[in-house]
């Protein structure tokens, strides 16, 4: 019967996001959500508002224990320094390598497609530029002046490596730590009863997330760049259902369908919250529970990936490149071409996963290349659904390469991954003991 209430909770997010795109479709193109107005006022910038961000901060408020507690016990789980560090330098590898695979597919098919050629468009909308932080700030920040500060503000690649150290230091400690090791193991696993109890409420979360996105969404824009948002689209499907898919098949030998079913839960969750970091629980519980990741591998890849590797992201930055390039009649030569996917390539290390993210970094690369930055103010508008897809595209990388390394270093569990039914979300586990006596 747990089964059935498992597949019930898919199902039933995937409902919520339907639903959710109906009714705020309904509310957008009704011309209901003026601003003022009763729907406006109690539905769309009320109740759906309040519901969805309750939920997103929800998942945020995992994320840092999560990863702290699930990262020591990982390290101590591998208890082998060389293979961390095989861990590391090869989930760094893939992730770089398929950012630039990402962006340069972008390129070519942008440039190939041209959109943007003749077009005139106008806008009000502005947006300020950033300069890209130098590579030795990039690496200087890693190292945390002050851990509880890191924690504190949620940067990552800081509690990364603050974790690996405490890790480490137990490790060397050796049987006096046990206790240490014990107690961390624990900590995980209620961390990881507090992803099932968030995630219970997603169905209800996700459909007021997407009504409120699809309610906001400005329609006619969306005609208005259609040759943008198709073109970025397609290329973000390829890079998914065909680049990621034969990367996975190629390096691991597993199977792509199977993955993309186990996926369908976390895509949803990155597509609502557009954001991967605070996705990072429900692709960590999946990765581990679903697809069969060892918690040593994950716990690292996961928050390491929804940081420096944005596939998705990429791709929107080759596109981004292309049509702003051609609205402004700008040509672009091939060592343009090349700055735009190292710059793409640099800007996604240093910058979190989280929403809108992704145009910081275009206005890094557009100052790198000289094209102009207000360009960026055309796409502003409707930035927050390519986002969406974007971050599904995100996560999903994050999660390939995750199943890639373990696979490689031995810590992969074949049997989790071929049964359909491993670690679906169990209704009955959530309840508490004693109950009805
Ligand atoms: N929202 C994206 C993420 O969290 C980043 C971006 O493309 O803006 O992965």
């Amino acid at each position: 019967m747990s089964t059935n209430l498992s597949k019930n909770l898919t199902a039933k997010v995937l409902m919520g996001m339907a639903i959710g795109s109906i009714v705020g479709l309904a509310i957008n193109l009704g011309g209901l959500n003026s601003a003022g107005s009763f729907i406006n006022t109690w539905l769309v910038s009320g109740l759906f508002h309040v519901v969805g961000k309750m939920f997103v901060n929800s998942l945020k408020m995992l994320v840092v224990p999560l990863v702290l507690f699930s990262l020591i016990s990982g390290v101590c789980g591998i208890g082998n320094l060389r293979q961390l560090g095989r861990v590391g330098s090869k989930s760094f590898v893939l992730y770089m390598m398929t950012t630039a695979i990402a962006i340069a597919t972008a390129l070519l098919v942008a440039g190939v497609v041209a959109p943007g050629k003749g077009m005139n468009i106008e806008t009000n909308a502005t947006f300020a530029s950033r300069e890209a932080p130098p590579l030795t700030d990039v690496l200087i920040n890693i190292v945390p002046g002050n851990p509880i500060a890191a924690l504190a503000n949620g940067e990552m690649l800081q509690i990364i490596f603050f974790a690996i150290l405490i890790g480490v230091s137990i490790l060397m400690v050796g049987k006096k730590a046990d206790p240490l090791v014990d107690g961390v193991e624990r900590m995980n696993e209620v961390m990881m009863k507090m992803v099932d109890i968030v995630m219970s409420t997603a169905p209800y979360a996700v459909f007021c997330l997407i009504a409120h996105s699809v309610a906001n969404l400005g329609m006619g824009l969306l005609g208005q760049l259609l040759g943008y948002v198709l073109v970025l689209v397609g290329v973000l499907l390829f890079h998914l259902l065909v680049t990621l898919m034969i990367t996975l098949k190629v390096f691991s030998g597993l199977s792509p369908l199977m993955f993309l079913r186990k996926m369908r839960n976390v895509q949803v969750f990155a597509f609502s919250t557009a954001s991967s970091n605070a996705t990072i629980p429900v692709t960590l519980r999946t990765v581990t529970e679903r697809l069969g990741v060892g918690n040593s591998v994950a716990s690292f890849t996961i928050p390491f990936g929804a940081t420096i590797n944005m596939d998705g992201t990429a791709i929107m930055q080759g596109v981004a490149t292309v049509f702003i390039a051609n609205v402004y009649n700008i040509d672009l030569g091939f060592s343009d071409f090349l700055t735009v996917i190292f710059m793409a390539v640099l800007a996604s290390i240093g910058t979190a996963g989280v929403p809108g993210v992704g145009l910081i970094m275009l206005s890094m690369v557009f100052t790198q290349v000289g094209l102009p930055v207000e360009g960026i103010g055309l796409i502003l508008g409707v930035d927050r659904l390519l986002d969406m897809v974007r971050t599904a595209v995100n996560v999903s990388g994050d999660s390939v390469v995750s199943c890639i390394v373990a696979k490689a270093e031995g810590k992969f569990d074949s049997d989790m991954f071929r049964n359909p039914q491993a670690g679906l979300f169990k209704k009955d586990e959530l309840e508490m003991p004693g109950k009805g006596q």
